[in-house]
């Protein structure tokens, strides 16, 4: 049972563990706890690209997760030395020798091709959401020159998804240049990157607000998938993209239950904005400070009643044993790891202490 991307939420001890110390906890944190939920929002993100567009993310596109923990079983395991500050995931294309045209053949980086990423990064600061085409690539001068036209081309329609899906994007270059003024023709393959950039979601960060960026990845896929179009060798068409958000964008909203279109939001939603608050500040005083992340750790970032792992789809929760309603204290001794469904199955009992001993 997949955890629904409505629990998916980053709250202050979210923030914490990028400033904990301990290297160590950190990664296994980012790798057992962090990245997969962000493994849960790319998943449905691409399921709803797929729904949107109509098409199969899959055929040329991947995602990839940073930091990228290699680890083999065999392996003895070696004490963690870098301090990872951030962690996210991108739409990228598929990194395979052979897949894309236009490729510069002297620069020997042919399977580490990725044309354009989408991503969500994770770090101290909070979440925010970015458009990447880099350099260096590994494609050619004209190739290049390909993926600047098409933008130039048709700034005006990206202009408009950018400002749909409610963030004010900024473009940034490596060297600064008027786009539209210098770039055309004078574009070469060494000097210029394309980000486009979010502003960034501060903690705690709601299933709201995770939605909001889920929806820009929506609405910024069309000028992604284009570029992809362009290392396959093809000459892409914007139209079908904007057909599809214009005749189905409704439907996304109905099927995901979400408001993308309008402006006005939360009429006579006062009860539930008040529900909302009470919520969110019963989860901030939760668990203190960096508690979270010590329970996991005993527990061996499994859960404590059935053993499942975060590969086994789950999240990972921390429960009291005995409840703070039944005096329970908000100590290491008093908390133990659930998943998302045995935390369920335990919710309507009283204190229960599901460690197997
Ligand atoms: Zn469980």
């Amino acid at each position: 049972m997949t955890p629904s991307i409505k629990e998916i939420n980053f709250d202050l001890e979210d923030k914490n563990l990028f400033q904990v110390s301990d290297l160590q906890l950190k990664a296994e944190a980012l790798r057992n706890y962090t990245l997969p939920k962000l493994k849960i929002i790319a998943n449905e993100l691409i399921s709803r690209i797929d729904f949107l567009y109509d098409i199969n993310y899959h055929e040329h596109c991947s995602t990839a997760f940073s930091p990228h923990f290699r680890t083999s079983k065999n392996q003895r395991k070696e004490p963690v030395k870098r301090d990872y500050t951030y962690c996210g995931y991108s739409l990228t294309g598929q990194r395979k020798p052979g897949k894309w045209h236009g490729l510069d053949k002297g620069t020997g980086k042919l399977p580490e091709i990725a044309p354009a990423n989408l991503s969500i990064n994770l770090s101290e600061e909070g979440m925010l959401s970015y458009f990447h085409f880099n350099y260096p690539s590994g494609f050619t001068a004209e190739t290049y020159e390909k993926f600047f036209k098409f933008l130039i081309d048709h700034l005006a329609v990206f202009n408009g998804l950018f400002h749909r899906s409610k963030f004010s994007y900024v473009f940034q270059y490596i060297d600064a240049i008027d786009i539209e003024e210098d770039l055309v023709g004078k574009f070469n393959n060494s000097d210029y990157d394309i980000i486009l950039t979010s502003r960034t979601f501060e903690y705690p960060i709601s299933s709201e607000q995770i939605e909001e960026l889920m929806l820009s990845h929506v609405l910024l896929f069309p000028l992604f998938h284009c570029f992809i179009k362009i290392s396959l060798g093809e000459q892409p068409e914007i139209e079908p993209y904007i057909d599809a958000i214009k005749s189905r964008l409704q439907e996304y909203d109905e099927r995901y239950g979400i408001e993308t279109t309008g402006g006005v939001q939360g009429v006579g939603g006062e009860e539930e904005d008040m529900a909302d608050i009470l919520d969110k500040a019963s989860l901030k005083i939760k668990v203190a400070p960096g508690l979270r992340w010590q329970v996991f750790a005993r527990d061996n970032w499994k859960c404590v009643a059935c053993g499942r792992r975060s590969e086994d789809d789950i999240i990972l929760h921390t429960d009291h044993i005995l409840p703070r309603s039944k005096g329970g204290k908000d100590e290491l001794d008093n908390y133990q790891t659930l998943c998302n469904i045995c935390n369920i199955g335990k919710s309507n009992k009283d204190s229960t202490d599901l460690r197997k001993r």
